[in-house]
């Protein structure tokens, strides 16, 4: 049953629906209307009613964003900022997401689709984020290195210059703060490009970190697609670095089109990632870890545990509760109280997910749950699909392969410890994995072996912000969070100086 509408924050840079205006580009300062006056719906995914319209920017506008940003990394004062004044903003970043935290937890739901709680955990996540990055801001000057007598030498870190910043709509808030936080530690300028299908609270943090002192052109943000609002970032030689969260296809276009400026390429890109359940566990608590695992923001997480590869032992009975608590899952508007799973995040989105499905049983593998839109005349309008579960898999399936990024979770089974390490290590990603397993040694065997940037035993799923996260293999290049994510941002400089230079004669 569904509750009373929740409806969205205003604010000054989100437009009520019809509205054939809007100001939500954010340059120099400024809220701007993209130069050609154009506007976009955001839809909202659990009914795609329009939840709020904004300026649908193009090339011109980051181009103009893009000079905004170097001229305040140029000329402007925040290179005169000190680093523990950076770390000051920082603070101030997270105390105000505090402040508004009610309010960016309902716009993130109603943007995404996600519950209103998991975007309450985001913000929470967010804050700690801008808290890690605060407090190291000031931490590392860096270092006087060993020299010879008459030679002072030392190596300094100094920001990157101007960073572009690419976002995909998942995580809109999540992957922006990894990569704005350290930006601003490190004393860059940045333009901001979210997924056009997400936007709003982007502009809610852009709004935040000027309320928190960020002075104009250090922070801009640019919406519109991403071939005319977000390709420039790549290809603009006024660019020095871009971060690109998204796809493995965008990734592979934004490192070539990077390649013609040689800037710095950090890419966060998709997985298909296993979660491997060793027969000696408790099968409740697998079972438990594994649903959230796979169905967490209805599967559309670049870490989801969407490969599960379970021991022969335990196949049976793992597979029979896991679909019976699948098909228990309360789907629905992730504003109404007790819903686990929100639609998925806009039309195209889904027909890509069930075109999966409808590959995976042509291949030979079997639903025992979901596999379809939910029944319910009340969710008829929204994008949703069901938690679907595929039985006798195998690895070489595209189901099992390919990430399809919604809910839906593919099970192999094993028989050896060689096995299982084997059919995890047997994709083309490499971002995360999980394995369950009482025998310590064992756990730390598999954990060592797996080719993924991070490795949960006996969980799934959480991360801190001063652990770095990435990808090995076609899941990314460069590691966030952590110091890594910090030196993503700093270019390191040697500065040697000779205290008594004399003629040296090489030359006569
Ligand atoms: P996407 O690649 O379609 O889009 C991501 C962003 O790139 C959007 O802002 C889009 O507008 C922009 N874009 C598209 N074409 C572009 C171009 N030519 N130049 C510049 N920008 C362009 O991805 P998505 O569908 O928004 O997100 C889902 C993907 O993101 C999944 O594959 C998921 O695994 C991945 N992801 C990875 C992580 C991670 O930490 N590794 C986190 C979240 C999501």
């Amino acid at each position: 049953m569904n509750q009373p509408d929740v409806s969205l924050p205003t604010a000054p840079y989100l437009s009520e629906p019809g509205a054939s205006e809007a100001t939500s580009l954010y340059i120099d300062g400024q809220w701007r209307a993209a130069r050609n006056g154009r506007v976009r719906e955001v839809l909202n995914p659990a009914d795609a009613s329009v939840l709020t319209i904004v300026s649908e920017g193009g090339r011109p506008d980051t181009e103009a964003a893009i000079a905004a940003a170097r001229r305040a990394f140029d000329t402007g004062e925040w290179r005169r900022t000190t680093a523990d004044e950076r770390g000051r903003v920082l603070e101030r970043i997270a105390d105000l997401l505090q402040r508004d935290r009610e309010e960016i937890s309902v716009m993130e739901s109603l943007d995404t689709g996600k519950t209103i709680e998991e975007g309450g955990i985001d913000v929470d996540d967010v804050t700690n984020v801008f808290r890690y990055y605060a407090g190291l801001a000031d931490k590392d000057a860096g270092r006087v290195v060993s020299a010879p007598e008459g030679v002072h030498s030392k190596v300094v870190y100094e920001p990157v210059g101007v960073c572009g910043m690419i976002t995909p709509w998942n995580y809109p808030l999540l992957q922006l703060a990894w990569k704005m936080a350290p930006a601003i530690a490190a004393g860059n300028t940045m333009v901001i490009k979210p997924s056009e299908i997400t936007p709003v609270t982007t502009c809610k943090l852009v709004e935040l970190a000027t309320e928190a002192g960020v002075p104009a052109g250090v922070v801009n943000l640019v919406l519109g697609s991403g071939p005319d609002a977000g390709a420039p970032l790549s290809e603009h030689r006024d660019v020095d670095l871009v971060s690109f969260t998204g796809g493995l296809v965008t990734g592979r276009r934004i490192m070539a089109s990077a390649a013609e400026t040689v800037k710095t390429v950090a890419l966060e890109l998709g997985g298909k990632n296993p979660n491997i359940i060793f027969p000696d566990v408790d099968l409740d608590t697998a079972v438990d870890y594994a649903l959230s695992a796979a169905f967490f923001h209805s599967g559309q997480v670049c870490s989801a545990g969407a490969r599960l590869i379970v021991h022969n032992d335990i196949h049976d009975a793992f597979t029979t509760e896991l679909a019976r608590r699948a098909e228990a899952i309360r789907i629905g508007r992730g504003q109404d109280e007790g819903v686990r799973c929100g639609p998925l995040v806009s039309a195209e989105h889904r027909a890509k997910v069930e075109a999966a499905v409808a590959r995976g049983v042509e291949e030979g593998a079997r639903i025992i749950a979901g596999g379809k839109r939910p029944d319910d005349p009340e969710l008829s309008r929204g994008y949703f699909y069901r938690p679907t579960v595929f039985v006798d898999c195998d690895r070489s399936m595209d189901i099992v392969q390919t990430e399809v990024f919604g809910p839906v979770v593919t099970v192999e089974r094993f028989e050896t410890e060689a096995q299982a390490i084997e059919l995890g290590n047997d994709t083309d990603y490499g971002l995360s994995g999980g394995v369950w397993t009482n025998d310590t040694g064992r756990g730390e065997r598999v954990a060592a072996a797996l080719r993924h940037g991070t490795v949960w035993v006996n969980d799934y799923g959480p991360y801190f912000p001063g652990a770095e996260w990435g990808g090995y293999g076609r899941s990314g290049i460069g590691r966030e969070l952590g110091l890594a994510g910090l030196d993503e941002y700093r270019e390191a400089k040697h500065i040697y100086r000779n205290l008594a230079p004399e003629p040296q004669r090489w030359f006569g």
